[in-house]
Order: structure tokens, then C-alpha cells, then sequence
């Protein structure tokens, strides 16, 4: 951020940083959790919201994953919430830098744990699931005094 404080950081040589390098950081910055830390200086971190949709007065999740870069005077690890900056493209998918360790998440692992099992739970049980959602479909539509825009939902 501050160009002129790049020499009283200890051992902090990436070029790219923030504080002691001569990123600049400009336009949105938002709070996530890291979720992947595998590649060399680049995070994976995610956060959910909800948007409107005007139509069904209702909300729809939504997740929004960015690769975002890990200079080395902040090193975050899994499942840490971060605040991260838009700075200039680093590479061709990283336009963002994180700024700042807010903490850790709560059952960071046990969330990701049970992300994985829900995977292979949807690969086996595809078929029983489908004819649940049937059943769930008729239900709906038939307690519904707007038949129309509700089938139009389930769809
Ligand atoms: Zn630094």
C-alpha cells in the first residue's frame, strides 16, 4: 500500500506484497474462508451470499470462489478468513491480493469434511434422490395457490 515502508519489513521480499512490495491495491475487496492453499503463492477463497430473485420473491444462493495471492509476510493457511483486495492481474486467473488475517473459521474442517462425503453420498444415492425431489414436486404444486409460477420454480 505505502511504497516508501518496502525496507523496514524483516525478510519480507515478495515484490508483490501490499505492504512491502510495490502492489497497489484499488477497486473491491471482500471477506472470505480459504478453502485450497496448494498452489505456490495463491490461495483459493470462497464466500456465499444470496441473491434476489425479483420474479419468485425469493433468494438464491450463491458462491463465489476467486484465486486470490498469499505474499509471504502473511502466509495464510486453510480455512482462514481473509480480507482480500482487487490489486492488478498477477497472472492470468489472480487479480486479487490478500490484505489481512481476520481469524480462523469454526469447524473449518469438519465443514470440508462433510462437503467431501456429500460427494460421494450424491454419486451412490443419484437414483433415490431424483425420485424424492418427484415426490417433493407434486407436493408442492398441488398445496400451491399460484400453480403456475411454482412449477416454474421447481423446474
Ligand atoms: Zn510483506
Amino acid at each position: 500500500m505505502n511504497k516508501k515502508t518496502k525496507k523496514s519489513s524483516e525478510g519480507c521480499e515478495d515484490k508483490n506484497c501490499p505492504i512491502h512490495g510495490e502492489l497497489s491495491v484499488r477497486g473491491r475487496t471482500f471477506v472470505g474462508t480459504i478453502i485450497s492453499t496448494k498452489m505456490h503463492k495463491t490461495v483459493v477463497v470462497e464466500w456465499l451470499w444470496k441473491k434476489k430473485v425479483a420474479k419468485y420473491e425469493r433468494y438464491e444462493s450463491k458462491r463465489t470462489r476467486l484465486k486470490a495471492h498469499n505474499p509471504q509476510c502473511i502466509s495464510a493457511q486453510d480455512g482462514d478468513i481473509v480480507k482480500i483486495a482487487e490489486c492488478r492481474p498477477l497472472s492470468k486467473t489472480k487479480n486479487f491480493v490478500i490484505i489481512e488475517v481476520l481469524g480462523k473459521e469454526r469447524g473449518f474442517k469438519e465443514k470440508i469434511e462433510a462437503r467431501e462425503e456429500g460427494k460421494f453420498k450424491k454419486e451412490g444415492k443419484d437414483s433415490e434422490a431424483k425420485v424424492d425431489e418427484k415426490e417433493d414436486k407434486n407436493e408442492e404444486v398441488e398445496s400451491s395457490e399460484a400453480e403456475k409460477s411454482t412449477e416454474k420454480i421447481v423446474e
